[in-house]
């Protein structure tokens, strides 16, 4: 026991140091989502995530947009606690059976105009758990899909250049 202190106070942690990412180009990322959404919806972007039955990998990058160390509230986006202030869906995992109609009452609470984004290659078509005799596939095939963000899990960048996309392509919606 004292030898492995001993190791440890001398060698430190084995963990690898975590990836500094671009903070610049980040904030950069969150101003054009910002920029978009208030040209589109003259108002900053509001998002509801479900999960449908994920792992939870797809959870922790999400949640590390709003964490202290990325905090993209900042710059404006928020997420919230209910569909009915939603404008965009975040949908990860693949649908399970138990969350089928949780999904689909999500949906139908959610004002127009929305967008579901589904998020991570489960979200697509089950992924590692396509088959399983608990999900009913990806995300498209309960709720209409506007952008499938790909990844084991996306990482944040990746999900914020996917709601670029999604807000560079939407026409008409202001509510
Ligand atoms: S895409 Fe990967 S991280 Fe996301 S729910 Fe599926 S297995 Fe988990």
């Amino acid at each position: 026991m004292r030898r492995t202190l001993l190791e440890s106070l001398v060698h430190g942690p084995l963990t690898e140091p975590a990836p500094s990412p671009d903070q610049a180009a980040l904030a950069e990322l969150a101003k054009t989502v910002n920029r978009a959404a208030r040209a589109k919806l003259g108002r900053s972007l509001s998002i509801r995530q479900v999960d449908a039955g994920s792992c939870n990998g797809c959870e922790l990058e999400i949640h590390a947009l709003n964490n202290a160390f990325y905090d993209l509230e900042r710059l404006g986006l928020r997420f919230v606690a209910s569909p009915r202030h939603a404008d965009v869906l975040m949908v990860t995992g693949p649908v399970t059976k138990n969350m089928r109609q949780a999904l689909l009452r999500t949906y139908n609470a959610t004002p127009d105009p929305k967008w579901v984004v589904a998020v991570g290659s489960c979200a697509v078509d089950g992924g590692i758990f396509a088959g399983s005799y608990a999900v009913v596939g990806g995300v498209k095939d309960i709720v209409p899909v506007d952008l499938h963000i790909r990844g084991c899990p996306p990482s944040p960048t990746e999900l914020l250049r996917g709601l670029i996309a999604l807000l560079e392509n939407v026409t008409g919606a202001t509510r």
